[in-house]
């Protein structure tokens, strides 16, 4: 919660506190006005106290109605807000903070934390923590308290709860992220400087090409490692993907072409043969075409010469299921729920040694998140692996193309 949005709930709480209050006193004056009064010599005429008590009435009422609406309004507050008196009972207590009082070991627990900073701020002293739960789930919680002054001295305390279990999740991630982004950039750029040192060292013709060869290989995995990187921060950006139905056909021709060189090199056959022309996928072309590109890189990289690759695409329910096999190392069943993690290797040094950056996974997999899809993978080692893309299909075009040439 920002500091504004703290000050900004003070206010509201204690203007909701001095709200009830006066509400309350207006209600006492009403009912006495309503009350005849025997003690009084000279009472005034019937017609000016019948007006006053409207007009208190009609205040009591807007007052009545200010308060029933900051009260709705702060039980629509996803934060926990707790509001004691001066002598410390529960004067409001919003529906997030509610949850709080229940039953389960982990909510006794946040409760008498909250109880605790509350009691801090009653003594004039703003208090904060962070709370781990370890529940099952797992949470943690912010809690903080602030002392209410009602014409300069406490009147009482409000307390805080939010829940920030998600946000440290990403702050944690985003840490490893950094971490990892750094350690994968710097094997590289060691390199690089080792390799022009040496050659500025000065050594004979055929090491420096040597060298400078090197270089060139080392500069180009630092590309590909900064690629991949931009690749996957426009996915995770573009949550929801632009969508048009498009033929899944043309879609993997595409992927086709840009790893066809890399195939060719290792003498790896991709038969995509079986792809029905007919069958459409609503989509962001870009996006799915690098799906199926990384998809396609990996089998051939991970593949012997001479081993084929092969795609297919079926209707199943909704969906098309864009399937992409090898029959070439395969993945230890450990590390299979771990692949589409960034920068998670099976075989490090074959990754290093093939080019791979460890992104390409995690690139498909949020690809088959924008689309509302998913992917799946089945591998034996020693065997092969298929990568399934699962992606909504769209109306089929009306005939299948491929009969008509
Ligand atoms: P990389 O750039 O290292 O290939 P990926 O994210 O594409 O990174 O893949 C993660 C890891 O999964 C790879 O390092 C590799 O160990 C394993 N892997 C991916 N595809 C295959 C495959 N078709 N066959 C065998 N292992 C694979």
């Amino acid at each position: 919660m920002t500091a504004l949005a703290l000050v900004f709930f003070v206010c509201a709480v204690a203007l909701l506190v001095a709200v009830l209050i006066s509400a309350r006193r207006l209600e006492r004056r009403v009912a006495a006005l309503a009350e005849p009064n025997d003690a009084d010599a000279n009472p005034a005429p019937t017609e000016r106290i019948d007006a006053m008590l409207a007009q208190l009435e009609v205040d009591a009422e807007g007052l009545r109605v200010d308060r029933d609406r900051l009260a709705a309004a702060l039980h629509a507050v996803p934060d926990g807000v707790t509001v004691v008196g001066r002598d410390g009972h529960v004067l409001v207590c919003n529906a997030a903070a509610t949850r709080f009082s229940g039953a389960r070991h982990s909510d006794a627990v946040a409760e008498q934390a909250i109880g605790e900073l509350l009691d801090q701020a009653l003594h004039g002293q703003p208090a904060e923590r962070e709370l781990i739960l370890f529940g099952p789930p797992r949470q943690t919680l912010h809690l903080r308290a602030f002392p209410l002054p009602q014409d300069g001295s406490p009147s009482g305390a409000v307390a805080f709860v939010r829940d920030v279990t998600e946000a440290r999740r990403i702050e944690s991630m985003r840490r490893d992220f950094v971490a990892n982004v750094s350690h994968e950039l710097r094997t590289p750029i060691g390199a690089l400087a080792v390799l022009a040192e040496t050659i500025a060292a000065g050594t004979d013709g055929e090491v420096t090409a040597r060298l400078a060869e090197r270089m060139v290989s080392e500069s180009e995995r630092l590309a590909r490692i900064v690629e991949d990187l931009l690749d996957l921060s426009i996915v995770e950006a573009q949550e929801r993907a632009g969508r048009e139905p498009l033929p899944i056909i043309a879609l993997v021709g595409d992927a086709v072409d840009q790893v066809r060189l890399a195939a060719e090199d290792a003498r790896i056959s991709i038969d995509a043969s079986n792809v029905p022309a007919n069958l459409r996928v609503d989509c962001d072309r870009r996006q799915v075409v690098s799906a199926i590109y990384n998809l396609l890189d990996n089998a051939v990289k991970y593949s012997e010469s001479g081993q084929p690759v092969e795609v297919t695409a079926e209707l199943r329910d909704a969906r098309c299921a864009i399937a992409v096999r090898d029959h070439g190392i395969g993945i230890p069943s450990r590390d299979l729920e771990r692949v589409f993690e960034r920068f998670y290797r099976v075989d490090r040094a074959r990754s290093r040694q093939t080019g791979g950056t460890g992104l390409g996974l995690a690139i498909v997999r949020h690809v088959a998140q924008n689309h509302g899809g998913e992917v799946t993978v089945e591998s034996h080692e020693g065997e092969g692996t298929t990568f399934t893309l699962l992606l909504p299909s769209a109306a089929p075009v009306a005939r299948d193309l491929s009969e008509a040439s």
